[in-house]
């Protein structure tokens, strides 16, 4: 557990001559309290990581990187504020992980190797070849790569880039990569890209098919709604920011398979490490025996990383994660003198290197090994969270805290990796849903007035926790209880500000914003780029059909419909029956409803919403055969999902 004492205007505090600070509450008036205690294991005098962050600077940009059009995409001194000594209102941990992810610039890990850092939430990396620059991962948009690029190119002279390396399937580490290279750079054989097998399926695949959801719990996770500053947003833990340009996809022409396999590119050798199953479905790190450098990609962080992203995604395997840690020792560690990553900064000597690789392995392995031993003794999820601790040797390290995943979180996800939501308990087999025992908890409770009697006094005496599980429940029975959204948006936001977490702090202070001012439903949230949508396998297309596909509706209804693409050759043969849509690629129905012929770029138009399907009907680039009339209430069944579901209200 992350241990804090926020201790409201007590003598101690006077005493320690705190810090203070005011804020308006959400009726007008000012509230004062005390500064939020970090964890007394933390030694803030040690400053190696300030000297590792400011290590090799050259240069960095003046202003905002902007898009074509002259719209900041980024802006790398939007953190400034953080020069200051932390405030009241933020986590001194938090805080100082913040001032660290905010440098920016370009800087030198070692000759012949430079990182950009502090351009986006993730880093790029440049390394020298013979003839020109080996990119590693750049970044989320096209414009902040292509200044990042600039920005080396103008330091350390020109040169051209000559391959690109996509260490993972996230997009902060390619989503860039129409800023340094271009399509026919790379057919023409000039830029070669190379990443893990199944990487582009893997780029659209995790999270397609829930898209929607964790679009909407990202917009919690990291903040983008909140305004920067002391008092909202001041960075990610992993990273400060996410820019807002244009992202795009270009699949490798080089797929590494397995680890050992060792490659040339431009005179630079590297030795590849596969760890798939840990941060993300498909990942490699590598050792640059020429450099003794290590890239150690997204599994080695400073920062505790998430086994379960608070966004949603599928949970990762502690004991995973912590065995490729524990091979990479055993394969490199005797050689590494550099590791660097795609987040934060590097690390120099290889006792360092070592203690830190050991230190992140043990921390997934203790909080995957130790959760388990506390469920076999009966321990539930909550109880395990609650209990869970990191031994010292492993908290009092920067680097294992959790500004971005969270032990608490983090033993969570491993009890349910193993045994799912349901703790056994009966009383939780089959719960009312949320507002029926809501409206049931507050009438056993004697009413809303009570429950706010009580809220405010457990308000005051710092039971923030408590007070947000029963208000909670006030505003589901209630929602039109403003008193109620008012003292619960002011518990998050003492949670927000208490939380050494970025991701945390950010719904917090997000579920506060949303309980007291209006969904921002006029801000139309994009989740797609073209070049996603023309790279997404038609199968995973189809599937995602089938979970548009509103059930209830398509009851009783049975349907069979082709799909036949003139330009790629691609077929499928789509059966609506029981209210599921079950596809087989690359078959078509002998007596089918409808048998649609189109192309897929004009499908992929069509996702994009660039046009639409009766559009282009209309004008006869979409032929159908079969019966229009049937064909028109197959394509009603699809439902479409908005963006700003409720969430903190019912
Ligand atoms: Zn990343």
């Amino acid at each position: 557990m992350l241990k804090f004492a926020i201790t409201g205007i007590s003598a101690a505090c006077l005493l320690m001559s705190c810090t203070e600070q005011t804020t308006p509450t959400t009726n007008g008036a000012e509230e004062v309290f005390a500064v939020v205690q970090a964890d007394p294991v933390l030694d803030f005098s040690n400053r190696a990581d300030f000297d590792a962050a400011d290590r090799g600077f050259i240069a960095t940009l003046d202003g905002d990187i902007k898009d074509a059009n002259g719209t900041p995409v980024y802006a790398p001194a939007a953190y400034d504020f953080l020069k200051a000594d932390a405030p009241a209102t933020v986590n001194p941990s938090l805080w100082r992980q913040s001032q660290l992810n905010a440098k920016h610039g370009l800087f030198e890990v070692v000759g012949g190797i430079y990182q950009v850092r502090g351009f986006d939430l993730s880093n790029m990396t440049l390394i020298k070849g013979d003839n020109g620059w080996i990119i590693v991962d750049p970044l989320i948009t096209k414009e902040t790569a292509a200044a990042a690029l600039a920005l080396a190119n103008k330091h350390l002279g020109e040169r051209p880039v000559v391959a690109v390396i996509l260490t993972h399937s996230h997009i902060d580490h390619y989503g860039g990569i129409r800023g340094i290279a271009s399509p026919e750079d790379i057919a023409s054989g000039k830029v070669e890209i190379i990443a893990p097998a199944g990487f582009t399926r893997e780029t659209v695949a995790e999270n397609i098919l829930a898209g929607n959801q964790m679009a909407r719990r990202a917009g919690y996770m990291f903040g983008p709604f909140l305004p920067k500053g002391p008092g909202g947003h001041i960075g990610s833990g992993l990273g400060q920011g996410i820019s807002t340009g244009n992202s795009g996809l270009i699949p490798p022409t080089h797929e590494i398979t397995h680890t050992g396999e060792t490659l040339n590119i431009d005179g630079v050798e590297m030795v590849f490490q596969m760890t798939p199953g840990a941060e993300a479905p498909e990942e490699f790190m590598f050792y640059m025996p020429g450099f003794k450098a290590f890239c150690q990609a997204e599994e080695i962080n400073h920062t505790q990383h998430n086994l379960l992203t608070p966004r949603g995604a599928q949970i990762r395997n502690g004991l995973k994660w912590s065995k490729h840690i524990d091979d990479t020792i055993q394969m490199f560690g005797d050689k590494i003198e550099v590791s660097f990553g795609s987040h934060h900064w590097p690390t120099w000597g290889n006792a360092d290197v070592l203690d830190f690789y050991e230190k992140q392995r043990d921390t997934y392995r203790y909080i995957h090994d130790q959760t388990l031993r506390l469920a076999n003794h009966g321990m539930t999820m909550v109880e395990i969270a609650e209990q869970i601790e990191l031994p010292k040797s492993l908290a009092s390290e920067f680097y294992n805290r959790g500004y971005y995943g969270t032990t608490n979180f983090n033993s969570k996800a491993q009890y349910q990796y193993y045994y799912g939501w349901f703790d056994g308990n009966p009383a939780h087999l089959n719960p009312l849903e949320p507002i029926a025992e809501a409206k049931k908890m507050i009438e056993y409770m004697g009413g809303s007035t009570a429950v706010l009697d009580k809220a405010q006094q457990d308000y005051k005496d710092g039971e923030y926790r408590f007070v947000a599980t029963a208000l909670n429940y006030v505003i589901f029975a209630e929602p039109e209880n403003k008193t109620a959204k008012n003292l619960l948006a002011k518990a998050y936001t003492r949670l927000g500000y208490q939380s050494e977490s970025g991701p945390w702090r950010d719904f917090y202070l997000t579920g506060a914003q949303e309980l007291t001012t209006p969904l921002l439903k006029d801000v139309v949230i994009n989740t797609s780029n073209p070049d996603m949508i023309a790279n997404l396998p038609l199968d995973l297309f189809f599937d995602l059909m089938a979970v548009r596909l509103n059930g209830p509706k398509a009851a009783g209804l049975d349907m069979k419909v082709n799909f036949n693409f003139t330009d790629t050759g691609e077929q499928a043969a789509l059966h609506l029956k029981h209210a599921v849509l079950n596809t087989r690629m690359g078959q078509q129905h002998e007596n089918a409803t409808a048998t649609i012929t189109l192309s897929r770029t004009d499908l992929n138009r069509i996702i994009l919403k660039q046009t639409s399907f009766p559009a282009l009907m209309k004008e006869g680039t979409i032929k159908v055969d079969g019966s229009l009339l049937k064909l028109r209430k197959f394509m009603s069944l699809q439902d479409d999902f908005d963006y700003w579901f409720n969430i903190v209200t019912p």
